[in-house]
């Protein structure tokens, strides 16, 4: 199995002899080639995709020293075959695996942390670090990075003999048996992979971390190179634009201009609190004291809102069960509570009567009635009062 994609990383097309297509799970088929260039799944960089002819290939892996092609059709063994490579997905791939081998290098190189995970999702890349690092210093790690990807040095691939492998420095995730290969970026990293990479750092373009979290008493950093990067920075340009528009902010003042809105936003919150108190206590004067259950109608009061009038209606003694409800048609909102009764049955029974959700404690409870206004009038009536 001539192995293409280590010779001559760059090829998009080849020509190959089916040697094997037996049937795979799912309907899907195996197909064994004698070369190819489509990477299979490894070193955390995902398989390529392409075609083989008709066929669509939809993953690649390497068992049992074969690289098996799953593809969706049949291809004849014994004939030869054209495979095309999805080139976007595999040059993505290989600016972002190239993009990766910098930032550990650098940040192996400034504090000796090893990269202990490596994962190339659809949107990000994240790459685990056995050590915390501040996003100070990952800003910092970030511009030396790019550095090197101006300065567009050549990344070097070789497999070194034992011997010189011996007295190498380079950075391994495991223990390596057999022949090792060895990604060199000068000034950056040294690295033994199974992976793709560009030919010149200048094609990674940029790279961008976009978060940095705590894991696993290192760091998990999110990253993104090359058009990645771009198509990240095209969508966050367009938030940060029409942010922007709506604040009537200049783009590098957004984030004042949003501190300020949720400062003056609490602000009104706590006034409109304060003057619905006032409210509430003038309208609950409003009722006369009383032993008998009480049903209140009160339009556009929010959960909260319910909560504290039916409250303060109950503890001003104007009903021995006070039910609040607001709402319109068949849906209504509800609270109902009492000093001396106990909510949580009599919610279960009025839930149960008025296609109602919710529940609460011994004072009070809390939810929803799918009825109309007479029906709720109908059931407080016959299990309230009890007539
Ligand atoms: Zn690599």
């Amino acid at each position: 199995m001539e192995k293409l994609y280590y010779e001559k990383p760059y090829v998009k097309t080849f020509e190959a002899k089916v040697l094997d297509c037996r049937p795979g799970k799912d309907g899907l088929y195996e197909v064994v080639l004698d070369r190819t260039a489509f990477y299979p799944e490894g070193g955390g960089q995902p398989s390529d995709m392409g075609r083989l002819g008709e066929a669509a290939v939809l993953d690649v892996r390497e068992k049992a020293e074969e690289i098996v092609h799953i593809t969706d059709r049949q291809v004849f063994a014994g004939s030869t075959v054209t495979g095309i490579i999805d080139w976007e997905r595999r040059f993505s791939h290989m600016q972002n695996h190239s993009g990766e081998h910098l930032l550990s290098g650098i940040v192996h190189k400034h504090y000796g942390f090893d990269n202990v995970g490596f994962h190339m999702g659809k949107d990000e890349i994240t790459v685990d670090f056995n050590g915390v690092l501040s996003w100070d210093q990952i800003e910092a790690v970030e511009t030396e990075v790019n550095k090197i990807i101006w300065e567009n040095v050549p990344i070097r691939e070789s497999c070194p003999s034992k011997e010189e492998l011996s007295v190498l420095d380079y950075r391994s995730k495991k223990e390596l048996s057999g022949q090792v290969r060895i990604i060199e970026i000068p000034g950056g990293d040294v690295c033994a992979c199974c992976g793709t990479h560009v030919t010149n750092t200048g094609e990674i373009g940029i790279v961008k971390v976009t978060g940095l979290t705590k894991y696993k008493g290192g760091v998990r950093i999110s990253m993104l190179c090359g058009k990645m990067a771009l198509l990240d920075y095209q969508k966050k340009q367009n938030s940060v634009s029409g942010i922007s528009v709506l604040l009537s902010a200049k783009s590098d003042e957004i984030l004042g201009a949003v501190e300020k809105l949720k400062e003056e936003g609490l602000k009104k919150e706590s006034r409109l609190n304060q003057l619905s108190k006032e409210l509430f206590e003038k309208k609950v004067m409003e009722y006369p004291v009383s032993e008998e259950p009480l049903l209140v109608f009160e339009s556009g009061l929010a959960p909260a809102e319910l909560r504290q009038f039916c409250t303060m209606l109950y503890e001003e003694n104007k009903g021995s069960i006070v039910l609040v409800c607001s709402g319109e048609e068949d849906m209504y909102q509800y609270a109902i509570g009492s000093r001396s009764v106990d909510m949580r049955q009599l919610s279960k029974t009025v839930n149960s009567r008025l296609n109602g959700r919710g529940g609460g404690s011994a004072k009070m409870a809390q939810g929803t009635f799918h009825a109309f206004m007479q029906d709720i009038k109908k059931v407080f009536q016959e299990e309230l009062k009890g007539e």
